[in-house]
């Protein structure tokens, strides 16, 4: 019978938290690691001692996405055992050079078009900063949609893309348990993050897009738990999906009413949006904004005057 921990780890990140599951059957697999620091490593340390093992006992590693407090602490696990996740992660967790400059490539033309001030530019994207957190080490297997992974009979592996390209989620149908990364979280809305066009292609994804579509797919399975990568677990799955969708889309009204005032640009849809947060955090707020710009474009709510130096959204 397989028996699933969670073990809640402090993250140097404002969710002060992750969410790691460490799945005991035949074998012993830690889903999702926590970031590569000592806080993180000693809490993983002292909880798994509290049920009779340790970290050097694990004999698979899957991760849900790419993101520092998810895979970090992949550089001080056991350098033999499988590790496991979406291909796409592979750049990612190696941080191969390629990527860190298709990635500075791309946030420096972004931020032209989204008319994001000089100033704000010359302090960089924050990918720099959290990658400090984060691992250099190669998948060994990679997952797509529909695959089984030995360690975890029962469960399928599902594409999950909108918080992150590379994400999965693992369902196990027999009893609605779905172990969902940052899928779907509790007392938090997962941010659809921005990522460069990669494996590729040539224009970035529309995360915000993904993420809804991932959300609807959630709420029309017969999902009685979420396992979540912050946070409690989720029981009433449907409703909650229904309360994410429903707040992304008055937020979208909420942009298209600001738009039908006058156009704007991307940044200053973010500043009237975000008041409070957009200096702090502005990749972050950024992502939103183009998220739900995204959103009404694609619903031919808006219109974007590409003929300036900077992209300027307007309602049609
Ligand atoms: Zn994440």
């Amino acid at each position: 019978m397989t028996q699933i921990f969670r073990m809640e780890i402090p993250v140097p990140f404002p969710v002060e938290t992750v969410n790691v599951f460490l799945v005991k059957g035949e074998t012993l697999t830690l889903i999702d690691t926590g970031t590569n620091t000592d806080d993180a490593w000693n809490a993983l340390v002292q909880q798994m001692g509290r049920i009779g093992h340790h970290p050097r006992e694990i004999e698979n590693v899957v991760i849900t996405h790419h993101h520092a407090d998810h895979c970090g602490l992949l550089d001080r696990l056991p350098r033999d055992i499988p590790v496991i996740g979406h291909p796409w992660n592979e750049p990612w967790v190696t941080q191969s050079p390629e990527l860190l400059k298709s990635y500075q490539q791309f946030f420096a033309e972004l931020g032209a078009q989204m008319g994001i001030p000089e100033a704000f530019m010359r302090k960089g994207p924050s990918l720099t900063r959290t990658l400090a957190y984060s691992c250099r080490r190669s998948l060994t297997h990679s997952v797509r949609e529909g695959d089984h992974i030995d360690a975890l009979p029962g469960f399928t592996v599902l594409e999950t893309p909108g918080h992150a390209s590379t994400h999965i989620a693992l369902y196990r149908e027999e009893d609605g348990l779905f172990i969902g990364g940052d899928v779907l979280l509790r007392h938090i809305s997962s941010n659809p993050l921005l990522e460069p066009p990669c494996h590729g292609e040539t224009e970035r994804a529309k995360p915000l897009l993904q993420y809804n579509d991932t959300l609807r797919r959630l709420g029309d399975m017969p999902v009685l738990r979420v396992l979540a990568g912050h946070g409690p677990d989720v029981t009433e799955v449907r409703p909650l999906v229904q309360e994410r969708l429903h707040k992304q889309e008055q937020r979208a009204q909420k942009v298209w009413h600001m738009l039908r005032e006058h156009p704007m640009t991307a940044f200053e849809v973010c500043r009237e949006l975000f008041p409070a947060l957009y200096q702090k955090q502005l990749a972050l707020t950024l992502s939103e904004t183009v998220g739900q710009l995204d959103v009404l474009q694609y619903n031919q709510q808006v219109s974007i005057d590409t003929s300036g130096p900077h992209w300027v959204y307007h309602t049609r």
